[in-house]
């Protein structure tokens, strides 16, 4: 069974085709810039040569007409005919209390996606357009949809309530939601496998620390708590975005520097974390340099976002009454020696023993403590496309 996986951005579509038999990538790529000038597609065909298609794409449908040709083609595709695609994978941001697992994708499911998309305005609209094009494009094959947010379904009431007037939770669904579910689902699936534990036995927190972070408290197996809220902003400090702040800055800075709303959100979103902080770049790698090199705003911003990591380590622990296994994963989890180094040091009096060579390491799966350490520490590369293909091929 071979599953095509996509994930629609709004001017952007990744895609990966993975056959189930081995679950071997057999080609994946991005198309960029999609509706505006510039348009192209970055092919990338296991075994072969990388290729850069490089025509107009008016919206999704054409960006996805031009990637399924290159799959079939004779060059660099990876297939003979779309008919062997058995199954397209969507990737969509909020499933609302809707979904709290990946589902089939039919008339009734598309119109409650839509009815998601007021909380997710800016990520849902182009998840249900990647499906649309699809389902033009493919009319007979079969199509899932796998959330960011239903792992996270299974938070008690206690963790996803907000403290403000209950009658805003009832009347617009205000209430903690959490993100990067798939990934966090994945690790943890993973760590429990890599140990050769059952995962009902097991409390752990997953670090997913990439430009948008966030941790989460898996408990036998279930998500109970995570960082990120209503939407992707609450939580860790990010690349651009603020996560935890005194609510009442913003009430103060839109009148102060008489703000509207617009700039607000987006000064929260894009202009703060420790982009905000160092003034240098959201890309760690950029600070990490510039902090090397003794720039103060640097230095704060990656100890603030260390710092914030730990706490929520803490608090986790404290709330799975333990933890016994911590996952780094995502661009910065799986490749910041530093940040994975800084983020345990201290934390020895819960049993977080890492150690300096093993942890030595980049993009692979390594068991990072030290032999007498109470709790595992394990460095996991995500891998959401596959964890939305498996879920494709278990429903159909
Ligand atoms: P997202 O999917 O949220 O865009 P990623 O998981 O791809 O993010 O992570 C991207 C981030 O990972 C980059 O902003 C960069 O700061 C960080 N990163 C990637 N490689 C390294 C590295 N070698 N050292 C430090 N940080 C890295």
């Amino acid at each position: 069974m071979k599953v095509l996986v996509i994930n629609c951005g709004s001017s952007s579509l990744k895609y990966q085709l993975i056959d189930m038999s081995n679950e071997e990538v057999l080609a994946k790529g991005l198309a960029e810039r999609i509706g505006i000038e510039g348009a192209r597609v970055k092919h990338q065909p296991t075994g072969k040569e990388d290729v850069l298609i490089e025509k107009p794409m008016s919206d999704h449908k054409k960006a996805i007409e031009i990637v399924l040709n290159a799959l079939v083609d004779s060059d660099h595709g990876a297939i003979h005919s779309m008919d062997e695609i058995n199954a397209v994978g969507h990737r969509v941001v909020h499933g609302g209390e809707k979904f709290s697992e990946s589902v089939v994708i039919d008339e009734k499911v598309l119109k409650a996606i839509e009815e998601c998309s007021e909380l997710a305005p800016l990520h849902n609209p182009p998840n249900i357009m990647g499906i649309k094009a699809c389902q033009e494009l493919m009319p007979n094959t079969p199509m899932v949809a796998v959330f960011d947010t239903a792992f996270h379904q299974t938070m008690p009431e206690s963790s996803y309530i907000y403290p403000i007037p209950y009658e805003m939770y009832e009347k617009y669904g205000i209430r903690r939601y959490g993100f990067h579910g798939t990934s966090h689902k994945y690790v943890a699936n993973r760590a429990a496998d890599m140990l050769g534990k059952d995962i009902k036995d097991l409390k752990i927190v997953t670090c997913h620390l990439g430009n948008g972070a966030s941790v989460a408290a898996v408990k036998n197996g279930k998500s109970i708590e995570t960082s990120m809220g209503f939407t992707p902003l609450e939580g860790l400090a990010m690349g651009t975005r603020s996560g935890d702040i005194d609510p009442a800055i913003i009430v103060y800075l839109m009148e102060k520097e008489n703000m509207t709303i617009d700039e607000v959100n987006t000064m929260l979103n894009k202009k703060s974390g420790v982009l905000g902080i160092s003034g240098v770049s959201s890309d760690f790698r950029d600070i990490e340099g510039a902090a090397s090199e003794g720039n103060h705003r640097s230095q704060l911003a990656l100890e603030k976002f260390n710092m914030r990591v730990k706490k929520y380590i803490g608090a986790y622990s404290a709330i799975m009454k333990g933890i016994d296994v911590l996952v780094f994963t995502a661009g910065l989890g799986e490749n910041s020696v530093e940040t994975r180094q800084e983020i345990c040091k201290g934390l020895e009096f819960i049993g977080i023993d890492i150690d300096e060579d093993n942890n030595k390491v980049r993009g692979k799966e390594t068991e990072l403590n030290k032999e007498e350490s109470k709790v595992k520490i394990l460095l996991i590369p995500t891998n959401e496309e596959l964890m939305i293909a498996r879920d494709t091929k278990s429903l159909v």
